[in-house]
């Protein structure tokens, strides 16, 4: 017997919003997620063309933009919960298969015209990688890097501080404080790429892919973009 089929009939998949048998995410509840239609500034968090930061927000090591699929409503926050913490890796696979055509062909047109670009998933620590069996944001890397035809950057940085998860941190000064100094530049990566498209499932504070940005352009990347599932 094949081992998915297997697993179905011990464990029969079922909708992570409402318990539907079937799929991770049932027709219904995957109607109901709503695509971004205006993006926004990743400072201010106002309205922006192209989620791009306003000249207004810009500092030296600042994001340059942030883009994402969904709004992160009740929906989407309880999918992306349950696939964090049951560490399911085909739900992942699920919400990346709904992506609404339309919305990815924006996307990739955008992203495509952006040279000397890499995508690079956020890393996990190695610690909750072992605890977890897969990262989330390497998966998600890897279906942009495929549709978009941007290749992929998994060692251009690694994470050195196991940090204790953003979600059960309240305010956005914890958030902070928490990434803090978690990340570093492989030095064995030699080639510093111009621009990077950081990849990783949801955006809240943004404190993580924020964090991220400041070490990459420390490290001489001119650009830095972030793309996630959902904000
Ligand atoms: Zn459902
Ligand atoms: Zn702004």
């Amino acid at each position: 017997m094949n081992k998915s089929i297997f697993l179905d009939l011990l464990f029969p998949k079922a909708c992570f919003s409402c318990g539907k048998f079937g799929r991770y995410i049932c027709i219904s509840c995957a109607m109901k997620l709503r695509v971004v239609e205006g993006d926004v500034c990743p400072y201010c968090e106002k309205g922006s063309l192209y989620g791009l930061t306003h000249p207004k927000c810009k500092r030296t090591y600042r994001l340059d933009g942030l883009r994402s699929v969904y709004y992160y409503d009740t929906i989407l926050h309880k999918i992306i919960k349950e696939i964090k913490y049951r560490c399911v890796r085909g739900g992942i696979k699920e919400i990346m298969s709904l992506f609404p055509q339309e919305k990815m062909s924006t996307l990739r047109f955008y992203y495509q015209n952006m040279i000397e670009t890499n995508m690079l998933p956020v890393p996990l620590h190695r610690n909750k990688l072992k605890l977890r069996g897969f990262n989330q944001s390497l998966e998600i890397a890897n279906f942009f890097s495929n549709t978009m035809h941007i290749p992929m950057d998994t060692k251009l940085i690694y994470r050195k501080k196991d940090t204790f998860p953003q979600a059960q941190l309240k305010n956005r000064r914890e958030r902070f404080q928490n990434v803090r100094g978690a990340f570093k530049i492989n030095i064995q990566n030699k080639t510093i790429p111009r621009k990077i498209i950081i990849i990783d499932d949801v955006w809240t504070s943004g404190s993580t892919t924020k964090e991220i940005g400041r070490v990459l352009k420390r490290s001489g990347v001119e650009k830095v973009f972030v793309l996630t599932i959902a904000r």
